[in-house]
C-alpha cells in the first residue's frame, strides 16, 4: 500500500486530494498544524474524516518536520500546506515567508537527508506571474511576482526544481490557477461572494462589501486540480506544469451569475470604487466596494494555457465557470438553508 502525507490537509486542496487518493488504495497521512476540531469540517463533509490519519506538524518546525517523516517514511509527500491568502500576506508577510518559502525548504532539507526517492509534490501559483509578461501564461512566461505571498511562492517552486537538478530529486510543481468548490474557505472572494448571497436571501444581511469587481481570474473546479497533482507525481520523470481553464472571468460576472442562480435581478451603477450592484425589483443596493478590500498591488491578467498538461498528462479542466458558479452558489443556499430551518 502506497503511503502519502499531505501537508495542509484541513485546506481546501488537502481535502479532495485525500479524498481521491483513499480512493486509489493509499494509506493518507494529513499534516495539520493543530487547529482543533472545527478545522474538520471539509474532512467531514466529504465523509473521510475516520480515513485519514491525523498527524501534527508545523512547516515552522524543522525537528517536527524530522520525526514526522522519519515516522511515515512516506512514498509521495503532497506540499499543499501555505498561509495561502493573498490579502494577509501583506499584514504578515515574515510569517508567510517562513510558512510558504522556508518551510517548502525545511522539508525538502529533511526529504533530502531521511528519504530523498519520495515523490514530492509543491503547490506553485498563478500569482507568480502578478505583472504578466504575456497571456496567456505558459510554463515559460517570466515571474513577476506582486505579493509577499507570491514572491515566497517563487522561492518555495525554484528551491524544488533546484533539488530535482541538484540531488536528482522527484519533485513536481503545479502552477495552479484559481480553482474553487463549495469547501472554499470564506475569505476568498468567490466563496465570499456565494455565502454572503445566501445570507441576504435569508435577510441575515444586508449587502455583499467586495475589493476590485474588475479584477480577472481563471477559476477552475478544485476536485479536477486535485487529480493534475496525482497526475503530476505519477509520470516517469518530475516536471512543472500549468493547470488552468484558459477562461477568464471578472469578479462582477461572478457576482452577477451568483446572484442570478440564487433569484436575483442585478444592475451595476458607478464605476469602480463607487460601484454599486441594484436589485432590479426593489432597488436595493446589494453590492458595495470597499478600498478596504483591494490590495496594495493587484495581479494583472491571469489566465493559464493548460496545453502541456492535457499533452503529457491528459488532464484538462471539464467544469466551465457557469456551471462552477451554479454549484457554489447552490451548496451555500443548502447550507444556510440547514443552519437556520
Ligand atoms: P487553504 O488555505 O484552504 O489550506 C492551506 C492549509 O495550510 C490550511 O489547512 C492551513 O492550516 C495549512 N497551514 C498554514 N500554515 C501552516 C503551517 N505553518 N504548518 C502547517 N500547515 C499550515 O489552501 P488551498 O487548499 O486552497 O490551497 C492549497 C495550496 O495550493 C496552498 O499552498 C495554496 O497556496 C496553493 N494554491 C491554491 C490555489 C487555489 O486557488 N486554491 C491556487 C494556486 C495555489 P489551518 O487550517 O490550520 O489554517
Amino acid at each position: 500500500m502506497k503511503k502519502a502525507l499531505i501537508t495542509g490537509i484541513r485546506g481546501q486542496d488537502g481535502a479532495y486530494l485525500a479524498k481521491l487518493l483513499l480512493e486509489k488504495g493509499y494509506k493518507v497521512y494529513g499534516a495539520d498544524r493543530r487547529s482543533g476540531d472545527s478545522g474538520n469540517w471539509r474532512l467531514k463533509e466529504l465523509g473521510i474524516e475516520e480515513d485519514v490519519e491525523i498527524i501534527y506538524m508545523d512547516l515552522l518546525e524543522l525537528t517536527n518536520i524530522r520525526h514526522v517523516i522519519s515516522k511515515i517514511m512516506p512514498d509521495e509527500v503532497y506540499n499543499l500546506a501555505a498561509q495561502s491568502f493573498v490579502g494577509v500576506s501583506f499584514e504578515q508577510p515574515i510569517l508567510t515567508a517562513d510558512i510558504d518559502a522556508i518551510g517548502v525548504l525545511r522539508l525538502l532539507e529533511t526529504l533530502r537527508d531521511i528519504k530523498p526517492d519520495t515523490k514530492f509534490y509543491q503547490a506553485s501559483t498563478s500569482e507568480m506571474f502578478g505583472k504578466v509578461r504575456e497571456i496567456p501564461q505558459t510554463e515559460n512566461t517570466p515571474f513577476y511576482p506582486r505579493s509577499p505571498y507570491a514572491v515566497s511562492k517563487v522561492f518555495a517552486h525554484y528551491i524544488s526544481v533546484n533539488y530535482r537538478e541538484a540531488y536528482n530529486m522527484f519533485t513536481a510543481c503545479g502552477i495552479l490557477f484559481n480553482h474553487e468548490s463549495e469547501l472554499r474557505g470564506l475569505e476568498f472572494v468567490t466563496r465570499k461572494t456565494t455565502y454572503a448571497i445566501a445570507r441576504i436571501k435569508r435577510g441575515l444581511q444586508d449587502k455583499l462589501v467586495l475589493g476590485n469587481l474588475d479584477s480577472k481570474r481563471d477559476w477552475g473546479y478544485a476536485p479536477e486540480y486535485v487529480y493534475g497533482m496525482y497526475l503530476m507525481l505519477q509520470q516517469d520523470k518530475p516536471d512543472d506544469y500549468i493547470l488552468a481553464t484558459g477562461e477568464t472571468h471578472t469578479i462582477r460576472e461572478f457576482v452577477e451569475k451568483a446572484f442570478e442562480i440564487a433569484g436575483f435581478n442585478i444592475e451595476w451603477s458607478g464605476e469602480g470604487i463607487a460601484s454599486k450592484g441594484i436589485d432590479k425589483k426593489t432597488g436595493k443596493v446589494l453590492v458595495e466596494v470597499s478600498k478596504d478590500f483591494y490590495r496594495p498591488s493587484e495581479v494583472e491578467l491571469l489566465i493559464g494555457n493548460p496545453q502541456k498538461a492535457k499533452e503529457k498528462l491528459g488532464w484538462q479542466s471539464n467544469t466551465k465557470f457557469d456551471k462552477l458558479v451554479q454549484i457554489m452558489m447552490e451548496a451555500d443556499l443548502k447550507r444556510i438553508e440547514r443552519e437556520f430551518k
